[in-house]
């Protein structure tokens, strides 16, 4: 009989060829000291170096492993809700492959798992290497989003989290197309907690996220949980509604009584052009609420496997191999 897997480690990668390595020979260290059976879930969300190649040699040596390859790159939401379809054990870590969350605070996480805890999640208090935008915008837009939703979603976490099996089934059963995970994670409820951390610099490589994934990510949070946008604009329609009859009020008056057109041309040009631009920032923000409704209508998935590549039957073997030594481990 199988062992029974009790932790279950995600990680996605999109062109990670120069941290793989050095990301599986750290996490499988950290998961050898768990002295439970793990498996750790590679997700090739349609890398275009030699990514692919890379984990399918890590995989044919260690059973251990499985790997998930997408036909083509889907986005990191979309390859974490593939490793959480994927993954069998009792408690499912998701991690990034560039080391940026440290693969030691898993054991940290898996200590408040066992005393009862269903979601744990990395706090990032400080964030090494990144650039001052990048740390500014994700600061603004967390507090942004955490203002405008009506549900708990901790500022200053990504994906780095350890969730219960029940949490994952949970997740599982949500039909949602554009996900924005850490704010579902919140949405389901169980009894949550933290561990912190400092994120640290990739180790190697170029950021995955480049500011158009950015955005979309931020308008998928925004937009999967709160009505915010539409208020507020709705609001500032009503503002300027108002001051609009009041200085038609003035102008008519003004005109009627004195004889005097107060309003230059280049003065209404202004005007008109700001009117303008407020109407096409409603139209945008409504845009990307029914942008989403069209794509849940589609009902495409929200991701194609081309292959997959598991080693199941391997895991029993390789927990009798020899484990890293530290002087292996840098
Ligand atoms: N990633 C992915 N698909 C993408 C973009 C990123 O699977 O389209 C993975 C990437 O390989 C990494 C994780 O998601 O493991 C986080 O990406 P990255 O570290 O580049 O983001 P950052 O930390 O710069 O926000
Ligand atoms: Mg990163």
């Amino acid at each position: 009989m199988k062992s029974k897997i009790i932790c279950s480690v995600i990680v996605p990668l999109y062109n990670e060829e120069a941290v793989i390595e050095e990301s599986y020979r750290r996490l499988k260290r950290v998961m050898e000291c768990t002295k439970d059976n793990y498996e750790i879930i590679f997700i090739n969300d349609g890398s275009i170096d030699k990514t692919k190649y890379m984990a399918e040699d890590i995989c044919r040596k260690d059973g251990c492993i499985k790997l998930i390859n997408f036909s083509r790159n889907f986005g990191h939401q979309a390859a974490i809700t593939a490793g959480m379809n994927e993954a069998v054990g009792e408690a499912i870590i998701v991690i990034d492959a560039d080391l940026q969350d440290p693969p030691e605070v898993i054991l940290q996480m898996l200590e408040k798992w066992k005393q009862g805890y269903e979601v744990v999640y990395g706090k990032r208090t400080k964030r090494n290497g990144e650039k001052l935008l990048k740390k500014f915008t994700a600061m603004v837009f967390y507090r942004l989003l955490k203002k405008m939703t009506s549900i708990d979603i901790p500022v200053d976490t990504g994906d780095f989290r350890l969730i219960d099996r029940k949490v994952c089934d949970a997740l599982n059963s949500l039909p949602e197309k554009n996900r924005y995970v850490r704010g579902l994670v919140s949405w389901v409820g169980y009894k949550q907690t933290f561990v912190e951390f400092t994120r640290q610099e990739r180790f190697a490589g170029e950021t995955k996220y480049p500011l158009k994934k950015m955005i979309k990510l931020a308008f998928d949070g925004m937009t999967a949980f709160s009505y915010a946008p539409i208020t507020i604009m709705s609001g500032l329609g009503g503002i300027i509604f108002f001051i609009g009859l009041i200085s038609t009020a003035y102008v008519l008056i003004k005109h009627i009584y004195l004889n005097i057109a107060i309003l230059s041309l280049g003065l209404i040009m202004s005007i008109n052009l700001i009117m303008f631009g407020l109407i096409f920032i409603s139209i945008g923000i409504m845009g990307e609420y029914i942008g989403r409704i069209s794509d849940e209508t589609k009902s495409r998935p929200m991701y194609i496997i081309d292959s997959k590549v598991s080693c199941k039957d391997k895991i029993k073997k390789y927990k009798d191999e020899e484990p890293l030594k530290d002087n292996e481990v840098s």
